[in-house]
């Protein structure tokens, strides 16, 4: 049986992968430093795995090469799929020093470990945030990745290092570049969970929760269709599949490659907003702020690639993430209060 090693499994889309894994027969071993991560999480994949597939956890820090060279020690790891990092734009630019060093150079522990265990097929979470301010949309491949913050730039470097590694010691990767994340699991049993929450339909729904909370929308002020950012919402239990089909590519002997993950289809913040109202059945109450700083006014994706080499055809709609999130939502509020 083909085990995977799932960095930052513990972790939005990290957990979600590994659910993912779980069902279509992997076994998986966690490993996630639980700083953004949560232990509850990984007992809920445990309890998932129960009927048959093994699962370990180990806590461990990448920035630690004897941490993560230990699990490779431990474990026959056949992949790596590899989410591990920090993803926040914002603070990537205040504290540049704290990206570099846990998103490049934890990866290259992790490949350093990899190569000495002769482990060479690695799926990386990277992301949208690489092609920087949008020269067209749809975003497509071809486009130039010119990441505008440190967060993008930590991307690229990987990806950079990837193709290097490639060149010289065959290391194999796929690298998967998300637009926005968006759902939870259709069970309602793992989902989003960021404190704080900065994203969009998490804190649209939050502020549903408690009768005095208002949603702050930033800028209203774009050259768009109704005034507010346009993005491209990727249900995340979709994405997960993608990662499926890359490892599966990859453990065929597929060539090291990449893809956009996202649905073709733009949805405006106000959109959103709506969809929202109608699954909860609620009015939110809104706020209007000014523009956030580093938004694009509309990011895209140009899907087609991931469609013809890898199979991969993203389900869910928007009003799908947005139910399953609300789902979620109302799981975090009854038993993970916080
Ligand atoms: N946004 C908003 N209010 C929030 C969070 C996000 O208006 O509380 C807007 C944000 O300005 C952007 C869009 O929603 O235009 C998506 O933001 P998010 O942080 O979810 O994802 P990003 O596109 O920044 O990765």
């Amino acid at each position: 049986m083909t085990t995977v090693l799932v960095t930052g499994g513990a972790g939005y889309v990290g957990s979600h992968n590994v659910m993912a894994l779980i069902n279509s027969g992997f076994n998986v071993v966690i490993f996630d430093n639980l700083e953004l991560g949560h232990i509850e999480i990984v007992e809920v994949l445990k309890k998932v795995s129960a009927s048959g597939k093994v699962i370990d956890f180990i806590e461990g820090n990448l920035k630690s090469f004897d941490d993560i060279n230990s699990v490779f020690n431990k474990h026959n790891i056949d992949a790596v799929v590899h989410f591990a990092a920090y993803s926040q734009v914002a603070e990537s630019v205040k504290d540049p020093q704290k990206y570099y060093f846990n998103n490049v150079y934890g990866t290259l522990n992790l490949l350093k470990a990899m190569m000495e265990h002769n482990v060479y097929r690695i799926v990386f979470s990277s992301t949208a945030a690489t092609y920087g301010e949008p020269e067209y949309v749809p975003i497509d491949e071809k486009h130039p990745q010119n990441p505008i913050n440190p967060y993008g730039r930590t991307k690229l470097m990987i990806e950079n290092i990837m193709d290097d590694y490639d060149r010289a010691y065959g290391l194999k990767s796929v690298r998967l570049r998300y637009f926005n994340v968006a759902g939870a699991d259709s069970n309602s049993r793992i989902g989003e969970w960021h404190n704080p929450e900065t994203h969009l339909i998490p804190n649209i729904l939050k502020s549903t929760f408690g009768s005095d909370k208002s949603f702050k929308m930033f800028g209203t002020d774009y050259n768009t269709k109704d005034g507010t950012c346009i993005r491209d919402y990727v249900n995340v239990e979709d994405l997960a599949q993608a990662h499926i089909l890359a490892l599966k590519y990859l453990l065929n002997g597929g060539e090291t490659s990449f893809y956009n993950l996202g649905t073709n289809e733009g949805s405006s913040v106000k959109e959103v907003f709506s969809a929202c109202e109608a699954v909860t059945n609620k009015k939110i109450k809104l706020e209007v702020l000014g523009r956030r700083e580093g938004d694009p006014a509309a990011l895209v994706a140009n899907n087609q690639k991931a469609a013809l080499k890898l199979g991969w055809i993203p389900k869910k709609t928007l009003t799908d993430s947005v139910t399953s999130a609300y789902n979620w939502e109302k799981e975090l509020d009854k038993n993970y209060k916080y």
